[in-house]
């Protein structure tokens, strides 16, 4: 049993060593062939009062998230595992503890039991990490346009049905400002896609610094963003929209010709108690053909 120690000495820090290099999947077959040799050994010279056989449960545990083996073979690893687990109950049963400190088995066998738990607790805890993880990215990426990072269409009306909800109880105003970047399309066939998708994102993080964290800002389409300030209404809705446009030209550039001027068009309602979220897009949408029919580059307030 001493050269088995040795043994497994060296083994876990060979495995301790592959983990830390990012390999995993070897660092997991290294400490299951060990565990695997050091249970059955000891079941063979010790006995099972020793407790060693306990391991064996752990390392299927582990075994499974050998993601280099497929759902099928890993089942398979981790199930012999078990079954060694299980022939060990029949074939070492006789065996009994005849070394120096018998007094202590008992307790080295309570210690095991304890140890052999760790594991299964680590790979729970893997596991559920990684599910978290996973569900918040999904979620996400469900709810962010990929290219500007900021709501989606799906999210923005998620969230503004959740504000006009709120608004309607509290009486506080709401109101929304559809924006169109004009001559869009020029953009991208004068100076290309990219350089279109460029604009989007400098618009995204031009809101973003001149707007609240409270106000809800989302790419709606293409080249059009819906803004939803809550708590304020459509008269200072209609000054702020106008405000930020002054920093418009300076602050939205384009990439290959900085001396090109980028211009937006808005639409502004406010969303009076009672109106649904499409009837207030819908007049957003009015106000913002009113802007484009009269020229670009101007903010128009819905009359209610
Ligand atoms: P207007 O002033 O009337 O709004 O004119 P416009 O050219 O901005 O509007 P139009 O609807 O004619 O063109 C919009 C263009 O936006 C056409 C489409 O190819 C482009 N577009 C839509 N989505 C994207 C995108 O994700 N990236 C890029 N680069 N272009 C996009
Ligand atoms: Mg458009
Ligand atoms: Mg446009």
């Amino acid at each position: 049993m001493a050269l088995i120690n040795i043994a497994s000495v060296i083994a876990w820090g060979y495995g301790l060593f592959l983990n830390g290099k990012g390999r995993q999947a070897d660092a997991i077959l290294v400490i299951c062939t060990e565990v695997w040799v050091h249970s059955v050994c000891a079941a063979i010279f010790l006995g099972l009062e020793v407790g060693f056989q306990h391991y064996l449960w752990a390392i299927s545990a582990l075994a499974i998230l050998n993601t280099r083996l497929n759902y099928l073979y890993a089942s398979f690893y981790s199930l012999s595992f078990i079954l060694t687990f299980a022939l060990l109950y029949l074939l070492c049963a006789d065996v009994s503890y005849q070394y120096k400190y018998s007094e202590y088995v008992e307790a080295v066998h309570f210690i095991n039991i304890m140890v052999a738990g760790i594991p299964f607790i680590i790979s729970m805890m893997v596991i559920r990490f990684i599910s978290v993880t996973q569900e918040d990215a999904m979620a996400k990426l469900a709810s962010l346009d990929s290219l500007t990072g900021l709501y989606n269409r799906r999210m923005a009306t998620e969230i503004s049905l959740k504000i006009l909800q709120q608004a309607s109880r509290s009486g506080e105003p709401v109101s929304m400002a559809l924006g169109d970047i004009d001559y869009f399309k020029k953009i991208n066939d004068s100076f290309g896609h990219a350089e279109g998708d460029h604009v989007l994102c400098e618009v995204a993080l031009f809101f973003r610094s001149r707007l609240r964290e409270a106000d809800i800002i989302s790419r709606w389409g293409g080249e059009e963003f819906l803004i939803v300030l809550p708590g304020v209404d459509g008269e200072a809705a209609y000054s702020k929209i106008n405000k930020i446009c002054q920093f418009f030209e300076k602050e939205v550039r384009l990439e290959s010709d900085t001396s090109y001027v980028a211009q937006m068009s808005f639409g502004v309602v406010e969303c009076t108690p009672g109106v649904t979220f499409g009837e207030c897009l819908k007049r957003a949408d009015e106000a913002l053909y009113l802007s484009k029919e009269q020229g670009r580059n101007k903010v128009t307030l819905s009359k209610n």
